[in-house]
């Protein structure tokens, strides 16, 4: 157990020619034996890699010997095995998709940096506005208390929902936060250029936040989304509370999965028995498409499909 280890990490700094870098960089990853996913971008590289502990140290190495990297903050959890499958190192224009207009540099205009101790205090301040800048699917598993939820299902479309929203803000101090900290880089420095005077972001992240000794992760509700295998982990080490809901029956849930029609691919969160009970489709369309991956899986006939689609109508309508 814990012989592994989950890395993530980013850093805003110039890459000449990220094409190249991305392919001496995989075969660097291969080498070392990691498995994960990096994007590599003129503005920098954003990555989560897992691997043994030797492994990932010699990863750790091997950029902080490179003075781009050198002093690139690792965000470290231990694992028992690997969180990806395969190893994937790919070139992009950014290494997070805002797709602004207007791009902003990080380096020349974000945020102030906010410490998890002082980020506690902005959480209790009622004339702070903490604004979560993760994807609706992320805040529902697990958010800080207070914080607001943007619809959103893609980060580029942040923007345009706070503009939308923009009374919510007005003479408020704004506070944001994401998972490790890339996104508010970007997203604190855009608040900043769209007008508002005082923009702060939490450092590091949620994952920071977590691992802080003196708030242990005060404050936050709920498991913390991520992008790999493991999809939910635990922040709050104080009192952990369950805020993720069956997407079914509306019972306290942290447990994702996908909808069997793989050109919905909704995530949801529902327990093993509403899984099975649902055909882990989201909807009544999605139950009966054609290429309904539940379906296919326990090869169901069509006698058998219907049967259990009017078992759940009646279960559905007798609510
Ligand atoms: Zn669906």
């Amino acid at each position: 157990m814990n012989s592994y280890q989950v890395l993530l990490y980013y850093k805003y700094t110039t890459i000449d020619n990220p094409e190249q870098f991305a392919t001496e960089h995989l075969a660097m990853c291969k080498e070392i034996g990691l498995k994960g996913r990096i994007l590599v971008a003129e503005e920098g590289i954003n990555g989560t890699v897992s691997g043994t502990v030797e492994e990932t140290e010699k990863y750790i190495e091997a950029m902080h010997a490179d003075p781009r990297f050198a002093d690139m903050v690792f965000k470290i959890d231990a694992a028992d095995k690997h969180a990806f499958q395969k190893m994937h190192v790919r070139p992009r224009t950014e290494i997070v998709s805002l797709s602004l207009e207007n791009d902003v540099n990080p380096l020349e205009v974000t945020g102030n940096y906010m410490e998890p101790e002082e980020f506690r205090e902005a959480l209790k301040d009622e004339n702070t506005v903490i604004l979560d800048a993760r994807n609706d699917y992320e805040f529902d598993l697990g958010h800080f208390r207070g914080a607001i939820r943007p619809d959103i299902t893609a980060f580029r479309d942040l923007p345009d929902w706070v503009e939308e929203n923009r009374d919510m803000f007005e003479d408020k101090k704004i506070v944001t936060y994401c998972t490790g900290g890339i996104r508010c880089e970007k997203f604190s420095g855009w608040l900043k250029t769209a007008g508002f005077d005082d923009v702060s972001q939490l450092h590091g992240g949620i994952a920071t936040y977590g691992k802080d000794e003196t708030v242990k992760g005060d404050l936050w509700d709920g498991m913390m989304y991520v992008f790999d295998e493991r999809i939910a982990v635990p922040i709050n080490r104080v009192d952990h509370t369950i805020v993720g809901k069956d997407y079914f029956d509306g019972t306290p849930c942290e447990r994702y999965i996908n909808c069997a029609n793989p050109y919905c691919n909704k995530q949801i969160l529902a327990s093993e028995e509403n899984e099975e009970k649902y055909l882990r489709s989201c909807s009544h369309e999605c139950r009966v498409h054609p290429a309904n991956l539940y379906v296919k899986k326990h090869a169901l006939s069509q006698e058998e499909l219907e049967a259990r689609i009017a078992n759940l109508e009646e279960t559905v309508s007798a609510k």
